[in-house]
């Protein structure tokens, strides 16, 4: 399939799933510091860890670094930071499988009957959510509600400095936790809708950085929200109807 147009980018972009390519990158190089180092670099939301990773990978082997940096896999293949928000924060295929929960009942069953069972499944699931998106209990539905009251509870115990209210720069250093992390200084540029954690870009969702910046902007904290997040994006994906 990778040979066809519409597998290619910008239509389709492939991205890797991070257990399976450290599992082949550890078949090459076997090495416990090398395997744990890998996983950080993929998982890593900040450019700067990632490099911090990358470059004790580089000391430790410039072959796995040359395997990783273009060798057999691009970066952008299994980096989160690399990834140009492809991934929505997902490293690994776990989304994906979580469909086979699915097709658990069915799976013994002839296949006509199994081709049913899951449209009916399918159907149920699609009149369920299309409910739910004009349930609406709160600013947005409940997945981004939930992140959003995580995040708001998080941002409030930070602490602000104005570095520019007209542009919207701001300096976020946050509390410290009972386990003494903490105290991290990262910066919000509320225009530009990014921040140094790098998870606002990543998740096209508001960091707690980005909550507290906006506590002191006094902007509509909801227009800080990805539109994929919204009602209007959920009544999209879901008011399809299906036809027997
Ligand atoms: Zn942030």
């Amino acid at each position: 399939m990778r040979w066809l147009e519409e597998w290619k980018e910008p239509l389709g972009v492939h991205r890797f799933c991070l257990v399976h390519i450290r599992s082949n990158f550890t078949q090459k190089f076997r090495n416990e510091r090398l395997k744990s180092l890998i996983w950080g670099a993929g998982k890593a939301n900040q450019t700067r860890k990632y490099e911090e990773y990358m470059s004790v990978i580089f000391s430790l082997s410039p072959e796995a670094y040359a395997w990783l940096t273009g060798g057999s896999v691009r970066s952008e293949q299994w980096a989160l930071c690399k990834d140009g928000g492809y991934r929505w924060g997902h490293a690994i295929t776990n989304m994906v499988k979580c469909f086979n929960n699915l097709l658990q009942e069915s799976r013994f069953l002839p296949i006509t009957a199994l081709i049913r069972y899951t449209f009916n499944q399918r159907v149920d699931l699609f009149v369920k959510n299309h409910k739910m998106t004009w349930d609406q209990m709160y600013h947005l539905p409940l997945y981004g509600w939930k992140k959003y009251v995580a995040n708001e509870q998080k941002g409030r115990a930070h602490s602000v400095q104005v570095f520019d209210h007209r542009r919207g720069n701001y300096c976020i250093t946050t509390a410290y936790r009972q386990t003494h992390v903490g105290g991290h200084a990262q910066t919000v540029d509320i225009e530009n809708r990014t921040c140094t954690c790098e998870k606002w870009r990543e998740l096209k969702f508001p960091c707690s950085h980005a909550i507290a910046a906006c506590f002191r902007s006094g902007l509509n904290l909801m227009s800080l929200v990805g539109p994929e997040y919204t009602f209007e994006a959920y009544q999209a994906t879901y008011e399809s109807p299906f036809n027997s």
